[in-house]
């Protein structure tokens, strides 16, 4: 068991790791963060900021030498920075989920060798001339072309109608390597974090349903209206994972429920991550303490859910030109949590913030928390001109 006062190293300093540092310090464990940026949200409250790039030599070393354990709000690490950390210093989750959860195709790999269901897929490699699989087991149309790696909030994808497009949406990709999988008909989409220890201990959050904006999440519910099988599905897969990963931290697992109720496995990211934010407001414990807790081999929380609790995310989108956006509104409903992640540009698309709308504990639908977080979301849009469904007016 690792013991405050050691201290923890953190790969990543965005909001995330921010969250992190905060539990992790409130814990009396100081926290470095290796960030390139030298505005790094989490960079700016941690105990030490290394602002320097993933793989510079003195940075990992220093690194190595101070901390007690590293782990990681980030997965785009490189693999050789990665690997040289796990061979001289203790790395929470290591190289192989890091991998794995790096490159979509090692990913859908692992996933159907371990048996869980993703959506018809296949790779479609960089030099090599791209072809739809004529076989069964290839993916339907419409599909989605992604890049293997380095895709996040639905950048690196094209949509095809039909096979015809393949080269030229590899072409719009860069011809890289990449992944190109049936699109779905969405029943609803769900996440799930799981929490385990080196000793194999682990423990699950309440299962989430999350709705996107052009391929970016903008509201998360809990508890996900889905029934009792999907939802206990949902969590033994999430578990599963994990396991097969001899998984140490905090994993979380996005799905999909098709419109034939098939319960499918989007991606996995070993971190936390933007859907379990509703955990800092609504559960026993949240993602990011549970994640300090699962990487310093603390015995885990309970993690259940207080209330019904609706987050709705803040895009830069949101933000006035060279003005902060009016939070009158989200301030004065009582039952809404402000969140701000301090970023001073801020960017379309880039996330900025989240508000957590809390439920009366006698509720057991979190509809009213929904529809609360919605309008608040919408008079912000609506102050700078955008439309109901995040374009513009
Ligand atoms: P990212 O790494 O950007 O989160 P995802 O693969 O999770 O990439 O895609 C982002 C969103 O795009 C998903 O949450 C979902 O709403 C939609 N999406 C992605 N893949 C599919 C698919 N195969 N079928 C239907 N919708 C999809
Ligand atoms: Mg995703």
């Amino acid at each position: 068991m690792i013991q405050p006062p050691a201290t923890l190293g953190l790969l990543g300093g965005g909001q995330l790791g921010r969250y992190f540092v905060e539990a992790a310090q409130g814990m009396g464990y100081p926290v470095w963060v290796l960030d390139p940026d030298p505005a790094s949200p989490a960079g700016r409250v941690a105990a030490r900021h290394l602002c320097q790039a993933f793989d510079d030599p003195d940075a990992l070393q220093a690194l190595a030498g101070a901390c007690a354990v590293i782990t990681t709000e980030f997965e785009n690490i490189p693999r050789p920075a990665v690997e040289w950390l796990d061979a001289r210093a203790c790395l929470r989750p290591g190289p192989r989920a890091l991998s794995i959860a790096q490159d979509r195709l090692e990913e859908k790999a692992f996933l159907g060798e371990i048996g869980v269901a993703v959506a018809p897929w296949q790779a479609v490699l960089a030099g090599q001339t791209p072809e739809v699989r004529a076989d069964a087991g290839g993916p339907t149309f419409p599909a989605i072309l992604k890049t293997a790696r380095l895709g996040y909030d639905g950048k690196g994808q094209v949509r095809l109608a039909q096979a015809g497009e393949l080269p030229a949406a590899h072409a719009e990709l860069g011809l890289v390597d990449s992944v190109l999988e049936a699109q779905v008909e969405l029943e609803r989409e769900l996440s799930v974090l799981v929490a385990r220890t080196a000793d194999g201990s682990n423990e699950a959050f309440p299962v989430a349903e999350n709705t996107h904006h052009e391929g970016i999440l903008h509201l998360t519910r809990v508890p996900a209206r889905v029934g009792d099988e999907p939802r206990e599905r949902a969590t033994a897969i999430a578990r599963h994972i994990a396991e097969q990963l001899d998984y140490q931290g905090l994993l979380a697992v996005e799905f999909f429920l098709t419109v034939e109720g098939e319960l499918l496995v989007n991606e996995i990211a070993p971190r936390p991550h933007n859907s379990g934010h509703y955990t800092q407001d609504a559960c026993t414990v949240s993602q990011f303490e549970q994640q300090v807790r699962a990487v310093c081999g603390l015995g885990l929380a309970p993690a259940l859910l207080t209330t019904p609790v609706a987050m709705v995310n803040l895009l830069g989108d949101l933000w006035p030109a060279a003005a902060e956006p009016d939070w009158q509104d989200v301030l004065a409903a009582g039952r809404a949590r402000l969140h701000l992640y301090g970023k001073a540009e801020a960017r379309s698309g880039r996330k900025m913030g989240h508000v957590n709308v809390l439920g009366l504990p006698g509720e057991d639908d979190a509809g009213a928390a929904a529809a609360t977080a919605e309008a608040l979301w919408q008079g912000l849009a609506k102050a700078v001109g955008r439309t109901v469904d995040g374009g513009m007016a």
